[in-house]
């Protein structure tokens, strides 16, 4: 008798099914029905991918950044996909049908809104702003309004109305958050999902916040913390990157050896 030939037993990369390679991160399937494993890449895109270029580190912090803010939002009891942090780069969520929509928050003028309507950068909104785009890259996520995202049945209104609420949570906490540290919250985006529980669907937090979907200027100074780094040419992405996880408490050190991996 010959024994049945050996299943690969690679490392557990070798052993996943990669489900999606996006922009920023490739989900796998993960160890138990209904779970996946976002894994973070070092790779940075701007401008609807027109802009592209890899960023040592990147993906680890972004991966620190997001399981903490997540876990927070989760503690607080804003329900978001995050289960845990598996490791440098990979974290283990709830598989969510994605709502196509980008949802976005305003605290201050900055980007397509400042452009659009000629308001200068840094200008403090009224009151904080929510926007919604359609989440289609061939399109480069054109904003719509709620006429648009009930037509085509992107979303329900009552799952605009959640969106909505969640995100003014979300802003409200992590408005303080960042405040506590030194950083003033300008402007984050949120992607949602549905999450099937029974014959119960709840609306969750989906995706990540780090950086990369999130402007984040130093209070002293205006630095800018985040990815505009990276789309304005301003150099030290991953610095600034790991000086927003340095002050949040996720990292000891400044240094950007502690967390590339
Ligand atoms: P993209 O290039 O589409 O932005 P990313 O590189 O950001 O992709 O990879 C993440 C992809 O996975 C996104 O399309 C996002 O909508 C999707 N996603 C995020 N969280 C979940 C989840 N919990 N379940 C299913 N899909 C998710
Ligand atoms: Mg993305």
């Amino acid at each position: 008798m010959r024994p049945p030939a050996a299943a690969p037993r690679g490392g557990l990369m070798s052993r996943r099914k990669k489900i999606y390679e996006g922009k920023a991160k490739i989900l796998y399937e993960g160890p138990e029905p209904g779970t996946i494993i976002q894994y973070f890449k070092d790779d940075a895109t701007a401008f609807n991918a027109q802009k592209k270029a890899i960023l040592e580190g990147k993906g680890v912090i972004n991966n620190q950044i997001s399981g903490f803010i997540m876990q927070n939002l989760n503690a607080i009891g804003v329900p978001t996909h995050y289960i845990k942090t598996m490791n440098m780069r990979e974290q283990l969520v709830r598989e969510v049908e994605i709502i196509p929509l980008e949802v976005v928050c305003r605290n201050v003028a900055a980007g397509s809104l400042s452009t659009r309507l000629g308001i200068e950068e840094g200008t403090p909104l009224p009151r904080s702003i929510i926007e919604f785009y359609y989440k289609k890259d061939e399109l480069g996520d054109p904003m719509v309004a709620e006429e648009h995202i009930t037509a085509f049945n992107w979303a329900s209104t009552q799952e605009i109305d959640d969106l909505m609420a969640l995100t003014l949570r979300v802003n409200d906490y992590l408005f303080g958050m960042f405040g506590a540290v030194g950083i003033k919250l300008v402007d984050f985006k949120l992607e949602f999902g549905r999450l099937y529980e029974g014959d119960m669907v709840r609306t969750v937090i989906a995706d990540e916040i780090s950086p990369d979907s999130a402007r984040l200027w130093d209070v002293q100074t205006n630095e800018k913390m985040d990815k505009d780094r990276f789309r304005r040419d301003l150099g030290n992405v991953t610095e600034a990157y790991v000086e927003v996880a340095r002050r949040l408490g996720i990292v000891k050190q400044a240094g950007i050896s502690e967390v590339a991996g």
